[in-house]
């Protein structure tokens, strides 16, 4: 592999964090400037505990404050703006028409389906209620970005447990487009901060097959694990509070993709490992159902049952791990801890 300097990162990736790093010390040189103007932005919460709009409000640097007097215009959300009942629901629609292909979308929450979308209701227009599904079908096509905030946004996540009732999918099954995926139960602050930041001073970022931006998901949390040199050596923790590896109980580190071990939560100042919990695998597409039980090993993990089939589908395979739509970092290994443990990436 080709790196840069004495880095232990790759050339590529090497080089692309130099260029952010000058473009970011121009930025603080010059005062650090807003960029010329501020996108609309509309916060859609559907199915959602309102946990990825918590971590949102908690970034620290920048702060909240700073972000909507400097950065954004936001014109719709349930918890940051003024407005409230028709005059919110007529700023959603007037941003979507004004501003179509400028706006950024922000989504929190699955979607749920089942019964016309019944069971997440946004607005009422004309004594007609307006659902998510249906406000997401009509105004993400028009949006210059949208962005799932969470893994129930992105992949349905606790929202599409099974057996799922409402029928809840994440946005990149609603909408034919491309959706960046900020996952994580709540996402980190700096995963959905950096990636807005991202997206108003360079564009879209580089996501994976999964459309997670590679700036926090790229390589495993097994990768920077403080224990992992206790898996290296077949070394597991027998309970909670052991400082060996908590493979065998149920850490799912191996197979998820985030940067939690050196980024940390709650202020930089902790994360699960490191707290004496497993990795839970939060961000992952087949989250929760494919974390369980939460603490048994990888190997002997099941899900708690087949797919439930929405409205019309055809009835889905009934072995119970069969018929996922988990990517080939998200498969179980069928038996025991291998050395790398489908970490390619780390
Ligand atoms: S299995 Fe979990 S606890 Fe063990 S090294 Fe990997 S991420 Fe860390
Ligand atoms: S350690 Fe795992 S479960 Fe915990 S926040 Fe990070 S990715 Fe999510």
């Amino acid at each position: 592999m080709e790196t840069r300097g004495g880095s232990v990162l790759p050339a590529k990736d090497h080089d692309y964090l130099m260029e952010i790093y000058s473009h970011y010390r121009e930025w603080l040189k010059n005062g650090a400037p807003a960029p010329p103007w501020k996108p609309p932005v509309i916060w859609l919460e559907c199915n959602a505990c309102s946990g990825d709009k918590i971590a949102f409000m908690n970034s620290q640097d920048p702060n909240l404050g700073e972000v909507l007097y400097r950065y954004i215009d936001v014109r719709f959300d349930n918890a940051l703006v003024a407005a409230e009942g028709h005059q919110a629901l007529e700023a959603l629609l007037e941003t979507a028409a004004t501003h179509a292909g400028q706006f950024y979308l922000f989504v929190e929450g699955a979607i749920p389906l089942r019964d016309e979308g019944l069971y997440a209701i946004v607005a009422e227009l004309n004594g007609e209620r307006l659902t998510a599904r249906d406000i997401i079908t009509s105004i993400g096509s028009k949006a210059g970005y949208v962005i799932a905030a969470g893994t129930c946004a992105s992949f349905g996540g606790p929202s599409a447990a099974y057996p799922n009732p409402s029928g809840s999918v994440g946005v990149r099954d609603v909408v034919q487009r491309p959706v960046i995926n900020v996952s994580g139960c709540p996402n980190n602050p700096d995963w959905i901060m950096g990636t807005l930041f991202h997206l108003l001073f360079y564009g879209e970022p580089e996501v994976d097959e999964d459309g997670r931006p590679l700036l926090f998901y790229q390589y495993t949390v097994h990768r920077h694990c403080q224990r992992r040199s206790y898996f290296d050596r077949d070394e597991f923790a027998d309970q909670l509070g052991d400082i060996e590896c908590m493979f065998q109980l149920g850490c799912v580190g191996p197979r998820t993709p985030s940067d939690c071990p050196y980024r940390q939560w709650n202020g930089y100042v902790n994360w699960p490992v490191r707290a004496n919990t497993p990795c839970i695998g939060c961000t992952t597409v087949g989250f929760p159902d494919s974390s369980m039980p939460f603490f048994v090993p990888l190997p002997e993990k099941q899900r708690p049952g087949p797919p439930v089939p929405l409205p019309g589908e055809p009835t889905l395979p009934q072995s119970a791990n069969d018929g996922e739509k988990a990517s080939q970092v998200e498969q179980a290994p069928s038996n025991g801890p291998p050395p790398m443990m489908n970490d390619q990436k780390g």
